[in-house]
């Protein structure tokens, strides 16, 4: 039987390589997914996720993260949760309950600390630097504040069948302190169903969340279309729709699917890099652009990018 994950980002890459082996052990799909996700929000220098992740305006780390079983379409999630090390872990536990399995800001830090996950300080010196950067920039150049976001979203197929998927992020770098992305909504930033296959979203929450767009790949996907041509007419369809509607171009907005068979496919209307890997084919940084926004274009990553990507995330500030 195959299997399989994807993940969005670069930074996808390093969880998804213990997952893809985990699920080649016979491992449970939601626990490979689990593990994945728990090895970005580790890292320090991602900047979007976990602990290093970017903080709100009043430089608080926020976080929202999702999990979804295929198997039994339960969700659980977390919102505006904080200092806590592992949101995934959390937003697990939370899926195997039936009522409360959706709990945001303090609600969610009690829940946390009454089930003895660990707490941890989630600002980082790094990040730190990086928001007080922003706010003089900000002054000096009237540059925007909200530049600067990416989610980890990870589907995950194993060997029986099982498909699970995640979510984590920091949200938009200088949010409301209370804004929530997409990242924790079921149908916008993940779905999944055993029986097709999941999605997953990444980009400006505020535009992503209009579309319900991993949920539509997923339809998509049961209507017979392969994972690639979900991706790509869901993505692109929508990016017409709202640029009509708004009259300008819209967010950001990058998406992720693995279909029951192991066949995944990507759209995005920016540069955007994911991973991927099967029981076929080694996992691998990839490179996806718009073409004629109606098309994917994939390139594996190379050196110079791979190079260039690691001086980026570890630059003094
Ligand atoms: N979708 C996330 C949010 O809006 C950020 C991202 O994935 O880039 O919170």
């Amino acid at each position: 039987m195959p299997y399989g994950i994807i993940g969005t980002w670069r930074m996808a890459f390093e969880g998804a390589q213990i997952a893809l082996q985990m699920l080649k052990s016979g491992e449970w799909a939601k626990f490979a997914l689990e593990r994945a996700v728990k090895e970005v929000e580790d890292y320090p220098y991602y900047k979007s996720v976990g602990y290093g992740g970017l903080p709100n305006e009043n430089c608080e780390v926020e976080l929202d993260a999702a999990f979804m079983d295929g198997d039994t379409l339960s969700i659980g999630a977390v919102a505006g949760i904080r200092d806590y090390k592992n949101p995934i872990s959390i937003a697990l536990q939370l899926s195997e309950k039936s009522f409360n399995s959706f709990l945001v800001g303090v609600g969610a830090e009690e829940y946390a600390h009454k089930e003895g996950f660990e707490r941890k300080n989630m600002l980082t010196e790094r990040a730190k630097k990086i928001w007080e950067k922003r706010i003089s920039d900000m002054k000096e150049k009237n540059l925007s504040p909200y530049d600067g976001h990416d989610t980890v979203g990870i589907i995950a197929l194993d060997e029986r069948g099982s498909m699970a998927v995640g979510t984590s992020t920091s949200g938009l770098f200088m949010k409301k302190k209370g804004r929530v992305g997409d990242s924790p909504l079921s149908g916008s930033g993940f779905y999944v169903d055993s029986q097709v296959g999941g999605a997953s979203a990444t980009g400006l929450g505020e535009e992503i969340m209009k579309g319900c767009l991993s949920y539509e790949i997923v339809r998509l996907m049961q209507d017979d279309r392969t994972p690639q041509e979900a991706c790509d007419k869901a993505l692109y369809e929508f990016h017409h729709k709202l640029a009509n509607k708004k009259g300008k171009q819209p967010g950001a907005m990058s998406v992720v699917a693995l279909n029951n068979k192991g066949l995944w496919g990507v759209a995005s209307n920016v540069e955007f890099s994911f991973v991927a890997g099967t029981n076929k084919e080694d996992l691998k940084i990839y490179l996806a652009y718009p073409e004629g926004s109606r098309k994917t274009i994939i390139k594996e990553a190379n050196k110079e990018w791979l190079e260039a990507y690691e001086a980026r995330i570890k630059k003094p500030i």
